[in-house]
C-alpha cells in the first residue's frame, strides 16, 4: 500500500520504485499479468476504464481525427463528443461492421480508428483484421475496446490492432467491487510513451489495493467467462424461441449477422464463445419491457456488466434521449448462478 519507496544511499532508485503515481509493485504485476494474458508487449492501468480510454483517445494530438464504431459505449461517446473538441481533435461516428463506411469515413488528419467489439448494446460484430489493415494503409492506429470481448476470448492485438483497452470494472474485476481500466499495447514504443506519460502525469492511476483485486479476480476469468457465455447462449436460444420477445441480439445465435465472424474472433477452447452479454426486444415496446424487469427475481434491475451476479437493464432510458436503444430492448449481463434458475427467472418475468 505504501504510496513512496526508500532511496538507495547513492540517491539512486535500483529497487524500480520512488513514488506510488508513477509505479508501485502490485500495478506492476498487474500490468505484466495484462500484457501477457492478451499477446501484448506492455500494459497500462488506470482508476476506470473511461481513464483508459481516454489515455489512447488524446495521443490523436490536436488537428488530428478519430473515427469510431457509432454504437460505442456512451461513455466513449462523451468524450468523443465532449471532450476532445476541447483538446482540438475530431471525432466522427461510422458503422464499423461495414468496412466501406469506414473507408469513406477515414480523413486526412485521421490518425485513429476506434472499434468496440461485440458492441453495446446490439452486440454488432466488427472484423477487427480487417479494420487494422485498413488503419495500417492509412496511417493510422486501431485501438480495440476489449472490455466485451475479454482476454479470454478475444485477443484484438492478434489480429493486428494496436491497443486493445478494458473496463476492468467489468469481466477482469469481476465481482462488481473494483473500477479500474487498462491499455494492452502491441509494442513498447514511443506511441505507448505516450499512454504512460498520461497515466502517470494524468494521474488517474489504480490503487495497489485495487491492482490486488484485479489480480485475484485473474485466477478465476476463465472460469467466470466460459459460464457467463455458455449461459449466454443458452439464454438467448431460450428468449429467441419466447413468444413475448421479437428478437434477440446475441451474436452465439446462428442467425445473427455477425455469427461467422463472430465464431471466428471469439473463442476459447477452441470452440467459439461470444461473451456474457446479451440483449432483447420485448413485444409491446418500453411499457412492457420495464415491466418485465420489475419483475425478475435473481436478475438484479442494475447497470454494468461481467459481475458474478446476473444483471437487467432497459438500456434507452439509462442512456437518455440520444440513446440508439430501441424502447423495448433489455440488456442482460449473465452472471455464473445456475442456468436453469436464470432461465426460470426469465420464464416467469415474461409470463405474467
Ligand atoms: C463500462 C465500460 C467502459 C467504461 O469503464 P468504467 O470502468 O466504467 O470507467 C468502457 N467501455 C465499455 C465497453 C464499458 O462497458
Amino acid at each position: 500500500m505504501s504510496t513512496t519507496y526508500e532511496r538507495d544511499a547513492d540517491g539512486g532508485y535500483r529497487r524500480g520504485y520512488e513514488y506510488g503515481r508513477n509505479g508501485n509493485p502490485t500495478r506492476a504485476l498487474l500490468e505484466k499479468a495484462l500484457a501477457s494474458l492478451e499477446g501484448g508487449a506492455t500494459s497500462a492501468t488506470f482508476a476506470s476504464g473511461t481513464a483508459a480510454c481516454l489515455a489512447v483517445l488524446h495521443t490523436v494530438g490536436p488537428g488530428g481525427h478519430v473515427l469510431a464504431t457509432e454504437d460505442c459505449y456512451h461513455g466513449t461517446l462523451r468524450q468523443l463528443q465532449e471532450l476532445l473538441p476541447e483538446m482540438g481533435i475530431e471525432a466522427s461516428l461510422v458503422d464499423t461492421t461495414d468496412l466501406d463506411s469506414v473507408r469513406s469515413g477515414l480523413r486526412d488528419n485521421t490518425r485513429l480508428i476506434w472499434v468496440e467489439t461485440p458492441s453495446n448494446p446490439l452486440l454488432r460484430i466488427s472484423d477487427i483484421a480487417a479494420l487494422a489493415k485498413l488503419a495500417h494503409e492509412n496511417g493510422c492506429r486501431l485501438a480495440c475496446d476489449n472490455t466485451f470481448g475479454t482476454p479470454v476470448l478475444q485477443h484484438p492485438l492478434s489480429f493486428g490492432a494496436d491497443y486493445s483497452v478494458h473496463s476492468s470494472t467489468k469481466y477482469i474485476g469481476g465481482h462488481s467491487d473494483v473500477t479500474g481500466g487498462a491499455v494492452i499495447a502491441a509494442r513498447d514504443d514511443g506511441h505507448f510513451e505516450k499512454v504512460r506519460r498520461w497515466q502517470s502525469k494524468g494521474g488517474a492511476v489504480p490503487s495497489p489495493f485495487d491492482c490486488w483485486l484485479q489480480l485475484r479476480s485473474l485466477n478465476t476469468l476463465p472460469l467466470r467467462v466460459r459460464q457467463q457465455a455458455a449461459s449466454a447462449l443458452l439464454l438467448a436460444e431460450f428468449l429467441q424461441n419466447h413468444e413475448r420477445v421479437s428478437l434477440v441480439h446475441y451474436p452465439g445465435l446462428s442467425d445473427h449477422s455477425g455469427h461467422a465472424l463472430a465464431a471466428r474472433q471469439m473463442r476459447a477452447d477452441e470452440q467459439p464463445r461470444c461473451g456474457g452479454v446479451l440483449s432483447f426486444e420485448v413485444r409491446g415496446g418500453e411499457a412492457a419491457a420495464m415491466s418485465v424487469a420489475a419483475r425478475t427475481q435473481l436478475f438484479i434491475r442494475a447497470t454494468s456488466l461481467g459481475g458474478v451476479e446476473s444483471l437487467i437493464e432497459h438500456r434507452a432510458s439509462v442512456e437518455g434521449p440520444d440513446s440508439k436503444a430501441p424502447p423495448g430492448l433489455l440488456r442482460l449481463a449473465v452472471g455464473i448462478e445456475h442456468v436453469e434458475d436464470l432461465r426460470s427467472d426469465l420464464d416467469q418475468a415474461l409470463a405474467r
